[in-house]
């Protein structure tokens, strides 16, 4: 049975928190492809379908639609080839130094898909740290609660009645307000726009 499409995600990469270095090539042989430029889009258009094809993401519930620009920090040139006359795209950018760069769609993907990956791994790291700090939140409106409940102890009111057991924090729903997750990743992201990327692209130099 024919398996119903994938939903598609329009993706501006440079919302990703990213390594890129600002590097450009030198010399006269580079020409900037910006993103005002057809071929731009013709670009982002197959790093689309190299990332939603790799192997790594054969599970993937999404597909992405890469629109806007590259992540912060990279730029892609036309590289005239001395001897051969030829054009190829060249992609700078890379915490490597100025002499590391992608060739090609192809061979930026890996690296693409790399940094998503860490996004993804700081955006879980990120949500666990407010689930734990939500959780002292939660003890902490219980123990107000029974303190509050114990010194009202007195003629007609029994606060063992309305005591709460600390070792379930579902007790303290109503208690407190607890952090939001997502809008904590959207502020950590906002801060730090900057992200190490563990790398094993093969940089040809
Ligand atoms: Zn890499």
């Amino acid at each position: 049975m024919a398996q119903p499409p994938l939903p598609v995600i329009d993706f501006d990469l440079s919302r990703l928190p990213s390594d890129g270095t600002f590097t450009r090539p030198a010399g006269a042989h580079y020409t900037q492809i910006t993103s005002q430029d057809q071929e731009f889009v013709n670009f982002l258009a197959t790093l689309s379908i190299r990332v939603n094809n790799d192997p790594t993401r054969a599970r993937a519930t999404r597909l992405f639609r890469f629109v806007g620009s590259l992540p912060r920090g990279y730029t892609i040139w036309w590289h005239l080839t001395r001897g051969t006359g030829k054009y190829t795209k060249e992609i700078f950018g890379h915490p490597g130094g100025p002499t590391k760069y992608f060739r090609g769609a192809e061979s930026f993907k890996d690296h693409i898909l790399e940094m998503m990956a860490a996004n993804e791994l700081r955006n879980r790291q990120v949500k666990a740290g407010v689930i734990h700090y939500n959780g002292s939140l939660a003890l902490n409106a219980i123990h107000y609660h029974n303190y509050r409940n114990l010194m009202l102890a007195g003629p007609g009111y029994d606060p063992n009645l309305f005591w709460l057991d600390p070792r379930n924090l579902a007790n303290a729903n109503g208690l407190y307000t607890p952090v939001d997750s997502d809008v904590e990743v959207r502020r950590y992201i906002q801060n730090n726009p900057v992200i190490a990327v563990p790398c094993t692209c093969n940089l040809p130099r």
